[in-house]
C-alpha cells in the first residue's frame, strides 16, 4: 500500500535520502506513520535506520546526540529536529520500565517487533510504501488496539505501555482486543514502577486528545489510576469510578454531561479544571492530586483558581442578583479576566442544555463580564503617588486600600475611571473617616 507523504514527513526526506545514498536502510516510523495512515495531522517525525549512531553523526552537520546510549541522534534540518534511531533489540527490562541493554541490528522487521502496538509498528519508506509486518493497518481500519506479540510479556517489560494503551484507545477511539485488555487489567499493579512525571505526560495527552472523555473512562475502567506510585486521594479515585458508572447508566446529570463534552473545551488545563469541577473535588483532594502528578506551580495555580471559582459559585448562586454581581466583580478582580473567561466557558458547557436557573445565571455573569471596564489597579487613572500627593500624606497600607476600593467601584461601573472623579471619591471617604473618628 502506498501513501502520499504529508508535508512534515516530506520535509524530512533529505535525511532518509542521504542515509540511503550511503547504503543504509532508513524509514519513517512510529506516530507519524500511524497518523499518515489515519489522515491526521503529524506531530513529530521519527526515522529508524540501520546506520549506527556514530555513522549518523558523520553524515549530518547539525546533530545533537540526544539519546546516544539507546541509539538516538537528533538531526537538525532547517529549524526542525528529527530523531534518528538505529534499529535495535532490547534485552531484559529493568524495573518494568527500561531495557537493561540494547543491541544494534540490521533488520527493520526486528526493530518493529520491539514496538508496543501494531498501529505503532508500521514504517513508511521514502516512496510512501507502507511496511506493515504485524497488520497495523488492518487493526486501524477495524479500530482495534493490539500489542505486538504477547500482551502479557509486553506490559510486564514496560508498564508505561499500559498507560499508552489507554491513551491510544481514547485518542483514536479504539477498542482493545481481548488479550491486550486482559493483560492490561492483569498487570495494572505494575503502574507503581512508572515515574509520576510520565503519568502526568500521558494524562495530559489523553486530556488534550480528540476524545478525552473516552480516555478518562478507559483509565477508570482499567483501574490503572488505583495503582500509581504516588496514590491519588480516595476521594478522587472514587469520584472517577462513580462518574464512569454514571456515564454508563445515564448522562443526564451535571457531572456526566460535563465529562461527556470535555472535547468541546479548549486547552488541556481548562479540561483538567472541568474534570475537577465535574467530579466536585474538594480543594484538598485536587491539590493533592496535582502535586502527586507533579504539575508545575503555574498549572496548579491556574487549575485550582478555576475550581475555586466554581466552588464559590455554589454559594453565590443562592444570593440575590445585586449581591451576586458584587461577588462576580470581586471574583474577576481577584482571579483576572483570563481565568474567569475559562471558568465561564466551562459553566456554559455544563449548563447550556438545561433550562435551569443556573443557566440563566451563567448568561447573566457573561453579560456582566463583558461590561466590566477594568480589572486591575494598574488600569485605574490614579496611582499611589497621585494619592500621596493629593492627600499630602506618607505612604502606607492606606494607599493600596483606597486603590482597591476605587477599583471595585470603577469595575462595577459605579464611578467613571477619570482621575478627578476618583480623587474626589477618595476625598469623600477621607472626610467620612475623619468625621467618624471625631
Ligand atoms: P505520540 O508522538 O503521538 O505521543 P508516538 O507513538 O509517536 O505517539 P513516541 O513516544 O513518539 O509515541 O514514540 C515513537 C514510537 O516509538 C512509537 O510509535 C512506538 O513505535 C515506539 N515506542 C514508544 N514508546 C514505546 C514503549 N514504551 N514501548 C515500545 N515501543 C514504544
Ligand atoms: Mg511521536
Amino acid at each position: 500500500m502506498k501513501f502520499p507523504l504529508p508535508e512534515p514527513i516530506h520535509a524530512a526526506l533529505p535525511i532518509v535520502r542521504r542515509l540511503r545514498e550511503h547504503h543504509f536502510e532508513a524509514v519513517f516510523v512510529g506516530g507519524c506513520v500511524r497518523d499518515t495512515v489515519l489522515g491526521l495531522p503529524i506531530k513529530d517525525v521519527d526515522i529508524a535506520t540501520s546506520a549506527r549512531p556514530e555513522q549518523v553523526l558523520e553524515l549530518f552537520d547539525r546533530c545533537i546526540p540526544t539519546g546516544l546510549q539507546h541509539g538516538t541522534i537528533t538531526v537538525l534540518l532547517d529549524k526542525t529536529g528529527y530523531e534518528v534511531t538505529t534499529f535495535r533489540l532490547e534485552s531484559a527490562y529493568e524495573k518494568h520500565r527500561r531495557p537493561e541493554s540494547i543491541q544494534y541490528i540490521n533488520s527493520l522487521e526486528e526493530d518493529l517487533l520491539r514496538r508496543d502496538f501494531t498501529i505503532n509498528a508500521m514504517a513508511l519508506n521514502e516512496e510512501g510504501v507502507l511496511l506493515d509486518p504485524f497488520g497495523g493497518i488492518n487493526d486501524l481500519s477495524a479500530s482495534v488496539l493490539r500489542c505486538v506479540g504477547d500482551a502479557d510479556a509486553r506490559f510486564q517489560e514496560d508498564a508505561l505501555r499500559m498507560l499508552r494503551a489507554v491513551r491510544f484507545i481514547g485518542t483514536y477511539r479504539l477498542s482493545p482486543v481481548l488479550g491486550t485488555w486482559r493483560a492490561l487489567v492483569r498487570y495494572k499493579r505494575l503502574m507503581n514502577f512508572i515515574a509520576m512525571e510520565r503519568v502526568q505526560a500521558e494524562l495530559d495527552k489523553m486530556l488534550a486528545g480528540k476524545s478525552p472523555q473516552r480516555a478518562l473512562h478507559t483509565a477508570a475502567a482499567s483501574g490503572l489510576l488505583l495503582h500509581l506510585r504516588e496514590p491519588l486521594p480516595a476521594e478522587v479515585t472514587d469520584a472517577v469510578a462513580a462518574a464512569y458508572r454514571n456515564n454508563r447508566n445515564n448522562r443526564n446529570n451535571d457531572t456526566g454531561c460535563l465529562i461527556a463534552r470535555l472535547d468541546r473545551l479548549n486547552g488541556t488545563d481548562c479540561r483538567w479544571a472541568a474534570v475537577a469541577i465535574a467530579l466536585k473535588l474538594s480543594e484538598h483532594a485536587l491539590m493533592q492530586t496535582m502535586k502527586a502528578l507533579k504539575l508545575s506551580n503555574t498549572r496548579i495555580k491556574q487549575i485550582s483558581d478555576i475550581a475555586a471559582i466554581a466552588r464559590d459559585f455554589e454559594i453565590a448562586a443562592a444570593l440575590d442578583e445585586a449581591e451576586r454581581r458584587k461577588w462576580w466583580i470581586r471574583t474577576v478582580i481577584r482571579y483576572g479576566k483570563q481565568t474567569t473567561t475559562v471558568w465561564l466557558d466551562i459553566m456554559r458547557l455544563a449548563y447550556d442544555t438545561d433550562e435551569s436557573k443556573r443557566n440563566g445565571q451563567v448568561d447573566e455573569l457573561v453579560r456582566w463580564h463583558e461590561q466590566i471596564p477594568l480589572t486591575s489597579v494598574k488600569q485605574l487613572k490614579v496611582n499611589g503617588s497621585d494619592l500621596k500627593r493629593y492627600f499630602n500624606r506618607k505612604p502606607g497600607p492606606w494607599v493600596s486600600e483606597v486603590l482597591a476600593e476605587l477599583l471595585l467601584l470603577a469595575a462595577a461601573g459605579q464611578i467613571e475611571n477619570e482621575k478627578q472623579i476618583l480623587l474626589l471619591k477618595a476625598a469623600e471617604w477621607d472626610k467620612e473617616g475623619a468625621e467618624h473618628e471625631s
